[in-house]
């Protein structure tokens, strides 16, 4: 399994890095976690071989800024976006003229999802406390690390709650803390970091 953070960067991109997004390439697919402008890097690090999930925390500019380059993207297998509850109306306005070309008329087929997933891997989610609604997620399967029992990925977001920030990577192997301050008007300097549980 590999690791990239793309952009940790809240709000909007500096000489420091890009706006949020990370990518996990697990043996079997590449799961990317939010879709900031760090996004644009991401098309060269994608194992074309697997499928593709987007999921995005929640609607805030600087995490899905980089959905407009979807475009240039030809997957065969597709590109399935998960989002939290509630929020595929909002992100499907985004997704449309004037902001950006039809889905229909893009080579990859986009498709949106709101919880329940159904997917080949577990995703669970948590609420978080945030400006607008904002879902954390944790991964879980044992075919991220072949051999082992299991890995359990969490991507929490910005929140300053810290009751929902602590839930889910306290039985997470890997926990991914990228920006907790992004969208309340402040620049989060800290770099992404793994913590082993
Ligand atoms: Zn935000």
């Amino acid at each position: 399994m590999e690791i990239f953070f793309l952009g940790t960067n809240g709000w909007y991109e500096t000489s420091m890095g890009s706006t949020t997004c990370s990518l996990v390439k697990t043996v079997n697919e590449n799961i990317v976690l939010d879709a900031g402008s760090g996004f644009y890097r991401v098309e060269k690090l994608l194992d074309y071989s697997k499928p593709v999930y987007i999921f995005l925390s929640h609607l805030h500019i600087d995490h899905i800024e980089g959905l407009q380059i979807l475009r240039k993207f030809d997957i065969a297998s597709g590109i399935k976006i998960l989002l939290g509850p509630d929020m595929k109306k909002e992100l499907e306005s985004f997704l449309r003229p004037p902001f950006a070309p039809p889905l229909s008329s893009l080579k990859t087929k986009i498709e949106i999802f709101e919880p329940p997933y159904d997917l080949p891997f577990n995703v669970e989610t948590l609420p978080l406390a945030h400006a607008v609604p904002a879902t954390a997620f944790r991964f879980s399967s044992s075919s991220f690390i072949p051999g082992t029992r299991g890995m359990r990925i969490t991507r929490e977001d910005d929140t300053s709650d810290e009751t929902s920030r602590r839930m889910l990577p306290k039985t997470s192997e890997l926990s991914i803390p990228v920006q907790r301050l992004c969208c309340s008007g402040f620049i989060c300097l800290t770099s992404a970091s793994m913590q082993s549980m």
